[in-house]
């Protein structure tokens, strides 16, 4: 297949330039397009495809914040899920999450109960009232569940979100201003500094093209990978600001743990382990170790998989999940940012906007749920400086297009549908679009060169593998 290369007819100055296409940067995208400011958004790899598309999947309050009196996030994250559940109903829904209590548990089921009135109470009520359930109750509700030491379960509501989707959806919405663009696999190389002027040197990956592009506010929504790429650009004095942790997660099939609602099991170790039954498949995570050098598609250690599965096995004893009931395994880096006491739980997902230079911004932390206003914090101070009214209001409205259509069947899965669907989807590999369609991890072997019949039957034994069946052709 032949690649063209969109860089190639960027315009050569943009008020703004965004480095990232995470949900950070289609935030800030998307945010700067309502309020009639057009950018330049550039990311390195496809939109969603690193952190943004490897989280445990919710839009949620962080009920575990509580512990930390984090009140101000946990009250901030639960009413942007409540706001996303209205604005994009299409891709996120709520869920009833059960919290199983056990006689030996740090908390208590009163304890619990007083934590779930709380972040009922946090949410401005908006969210589906809780409830506790005694031990019959619980059992019934959740199959396979360790009954030995069992004394009730808190439910608490939370939303799962298709992630990767939303991120996509929320750069379409950005893409309504006709002067702002946005480009995949085109990664920022080197800056230079001139006056007040940004020289951007752009590189497109799949072509190899170069572009000098200029800009008059350059910012980074680079999440993980901020203080590498600071450190190599070497733009300013940047001393490291995060603090990465790296976290996995695991598909099983549905028939290895057959439950029906989200459990949130706390193992003694400290830590919480989300186990989502979601689409025909049961979501386990996730780990929190030390990341290796590298940040880019990234995948769970053989460590990490044994932890998550023996952690299975305690709490859901006679499903006796297996390896073998792994359907796939992915993996993302936190962005969390250092506290000055260098407490890791502590700052968690409070995010930070830090400003070297007057026109220079770095988003670093938070968490997904909150993209909207991380986002807003950088665009108000973009529109001031501009003298543009702001209001973060205009960030309320439903999102316009959706991101994809539905699956493929044997009737359409036709090359021109597929080419037709790249164009509009902004996708520039077969490969991204399937990744896209099917929410699979990265495909390693993708040769360029490969028509799309070659391609596709290069890969069609891997998605049967990961599926079961070929879910394009079934
Ligand atoms: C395991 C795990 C589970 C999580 N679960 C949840 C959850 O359930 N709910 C929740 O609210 N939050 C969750 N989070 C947090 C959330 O996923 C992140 O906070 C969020 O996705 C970060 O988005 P981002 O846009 O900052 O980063 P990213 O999505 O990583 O985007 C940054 C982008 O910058 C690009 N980039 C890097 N260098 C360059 C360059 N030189 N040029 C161009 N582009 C470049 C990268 O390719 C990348 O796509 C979780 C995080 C992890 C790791």
């Amino acid at each position: 297949m032949k690649l063209n290369s969109p860089l190639l007819e960027a315009e050569n100055h943009y008020p703004v330039l965004i480095v990232g296409g995470g949900i950070v940067g289609a935030g800030i995208f998307r945010d700067l397009s309502l309020h009639g400011v057009p950018s330049l958004l550039v990311e390195k790899k496809d939109f969603s495809s690193q952190t943004s598309q490897s989280s445990s999947k919710m839009l949620h309050g962080g009920i575990r914040y509580l512990e930390n009196l984090d009140f101000a996030l946990v009250f901030e994250a639960l009413h942007e899920k409540n706001l996303w559940l209205k604005l994009a109903p299409h891709l996120c829904y709520e869920q009833p999450f059960y919290m199983p209590v056990y006689k030996d548990a740090l908390r208590p089921l009163w304890m619990v109960k007083c934590g779930l009135f709380l972040y009922d109470f946090l949410s401005s009520f908006q969210n589906s009232p809780h409830q506790t359930n005694n031990t019959a109750k619980t059992l019934k509700d959740i199959k396979h569940l360790r009954e030995t030491g069992l004394t009730g379960s808190g439910v608490y509501y939370d939303a799962i979100v298709d992630d990767a989707k939303l991120t996509l959806e929320v750069i379409y919405d950005g893409l309504t201003h006709k002067a702002s663009q946005a480009l995949n696999h085109v990664a920022l190389e080197s800056v230079e500094i001139e006056g007040k002027l940004y020289k951007c040197h752009l590189k497109d990956g799949l072509t190899g093209d170069m572009r000098m592009i200029t800009t008059d506010n350059l910012v980074f929504a680079t999440g993980p990978f901020t203080d590498q790429l600071m450190n190599k650009l070497d733009i300013v004095k940047w001393a490291p600001k995060l603090l990465p942790s790296k976290g996995s997660h695991l598909w099983l099939s549905k028939e290895a743990l057959p439950i029906k609602h989200p459990v949130v099991l706390t193992p003694k170790d400290g830590r919480v382990i989300f186990v989502i039954p979601r689409n025909g498949r049961v979501l386990v995570g996730t780990t929190e170790v030390q990341p290796e050098e590298n940040f880019f598609d990234i995948d769970s250690s053989p460590l990490e998989t044994d932890y998550l599965i023996h952690n299975i096995n305690e709490y859901f004893p006679s499903a006796q999940v297996k390896k073998e009931d792994i359907l796939s395994t992915f993996a993302g880096i936190r962005p969390l940012v250092k506290a000055d006491s260098g407490d890791k739980g502590k700052t968690a997902r409070e995010h930070k906007l830090f400003q070297p230079r007057s026109n220079l911004y770095l988003m670093l932390g938070g968490k997904y749920t909150t993209f909207r206003t991380m986002a807003s914090d950088v665009a108000r101070e973009i529109c001031s400086k501009a003298r543009i009214p702001y209001s973060s209001n205009k960030t309320k409205q439903p999102l316009k297009r959706p991101s994809a259509v539905l699956p493929f069947d044997p009737t359409t899965f036709t090359i021109e549908n597929v080419q037709k669907a790249m164009e509009n989807e902004l996708v520039r590999t077969f490969e991204d679009l399937l990744i896209r369609r099917l929410g699979i991890p990265s495909l390693d072997h993708w040769d360029h060169e490969l028509s799309f019949e070659e391609f596709f039957k290069e890969i069609e034994p891997e998605l049967t593998n990961h599926f079961g069946i070929n879910p394009l052709l079934k």
